[in-house]
């Protein structure tokens, strides 16, 4: 037996979760995540089972929590994903641990971090058109072959997750981390594996000018990719917190702005014009190349596509929930460009690891809890900005 979170959804507990998050009455949305209706329980359970040739079960030494555990836990997240998860699951996508078995070329007691997808060579079924071509983030089976449905570790019944003392995770998703990098940065792995593919999801050509919407894990992370990996212009980030601000600077943002004053700052720093429709925010006629909707809010894509030049990009890099007014999509010729989790045959694992080592982190991972705290410790992610935290992650052996 084993210790894990686990989730359970009920059409009613998810509508509850909904309604008392969007009224923000009696209390601090956050309050509610963890409250009274939270789909989450701490309990004892089968550890899972080894599906087939090729696992090994991994016992986690860091799990973090992610912007889409927390909109899975408000009733944010969008039903179309419901079809590629199995209940109960154990979420949990963010892990650096330790194999427990022995795998080709990976003695067990590996220290390891995960690619969550899981892909035709896990399930073992006959490679899609995505697998065979190194995009496994794409694939077509995510509801076939040896294990239950779910499009990532964290979203399947039999897998098990990482918030838990131990899960199974399939060779082909599991890299090696090098002894000098510290668990704290490890764990950074996963989020800054899809900031690098969120990058190479647009070309940005040198001397383009990005803005990036939102500093928490996935901006800063996005910033930190395009500095590195691309020969980018200006870089403007939209930060609301103090701290957010600072770190985005050490990073290399060329200037930090706050959310209400977006669009005025990066009229004069573009020379757009800056028009006010009849209702809703402004919007500029110029403005910048290329947007990266980091916050997984319907009003950070609604700016996104407000600031962006005539036949320029936006990149949705957060899980995104609720609708927009896509007219400048259609008027400006926009390019609307999705980003889910890492590719490329993992070179943007590779690359998430080596930056994960170099980059100045110190710090991201603010503070890790025992499963038992669960309720703080999601409460803490939900409020991370304003509580001066980039990430919050569970200690799960404590
Ligand atoms: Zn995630
Ligand atoms: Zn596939």
């Amino acid at each position: 037996m084993i210790l894990a979170l686990e989730y359970h959804r009920s059409p009613g507990r998810f509508i509850a979760a909904r309604s008392l998050t969007a009224t923000k009455l009696g209390g601090r949305m956050s309050g509610m995540i963890a409250g009274n209706v939270s789909p989450l329980r701490l309990i004892n359970r089968q550890a899972p089972e080894l599906p087939g040739e090729g696992w090994t079960r991994v016992t986690p030494r860091l799990s973090g929590i992610c912007g889409s555990d927390l909109g899975l836990l408000t009733g944010r997240s969008s039903p179309y994903l419901s079809p590629m998860t199995s209940m109960p699951f154990v979420p949990g996508h963010e892990v650096v641990g330790e194999t427990q078995d022995d795998l080709p070329g990976m003695p067990k007691g590996t220290r390891v971090v995960m690619d969550p997808v899981l892909s035709c060579v896990a399930r073992g079924t006959p490679e899609c058109r995505w697998c065979a071509s190194g995009h496994q983030s794409r694939c077509d089976h995510i509801t076939t072959g040896r294990i239950s449905a779910g499009l990532q570790t964290g979203s399947c019944a039999d897998t098990g997750g990482g918030w838990s003392r131990q899960f199974v995770a399939h060779a082909s998703q599991l890299h090696a981390v090098p002894d000098e990098l510290p668990d704290e940065r490890a764990v950074l792995a996963e989020p800054l594996a899809c900031a690098v593919h969120s990058v190479r999801r647009v070309k940005v050509a040198p001397g383009s000018t990005a803005v990036i919407i939102g500093a928490g894990t996935v901006g800063l992370l996005t910033l930190l990719a395009l500095r590195e990996l691309t020969e980018v212009g200006a870089v403007y980030v939209v930060a609301k917190h103090g701290h957010q601000q600072e770190k985005a600077k050490a990073l290399g943002a060329t200037a930090v702005i706050e959310p209400r004053k977006a669009i005025r700052a990066l009229r004069r720093v573009t020379a757009a014009r800056m028009h006010t429709p009849e209702i809703g925010g402004d919007f500029l006629l110029g403005g910048v190349d290329v947007a990266f909707e980091c916050t997984g809010g319907s009003s950070g894509l609604d700016t996104s596509l407000r600031l962006v030049r005539a036949g320029g990009t936006v990149v949705v890099s957060g899980m995104p929930n609720g609708g927009v007014d896509l007219t400048p999509l259609w008027y400006r010729e926009l390019e609307l460009v999705g980003a889910y989790c890492s590719g490329a045959d993992g070179a943007d694992f590779a690359d998430a690891i080596r930056l994960a080592g170099t980059a100045p982190l110190d710090g991201y991972v603010g503070t890790t809890y025992p499963l038992a705290r669960w309720r703080e410790a999601i409460n803490h992610a939900a409020d991370a900005g304003r509580l001066g935290t980039v990430k919050v992650a569970f200690d799960p052996a404590r």
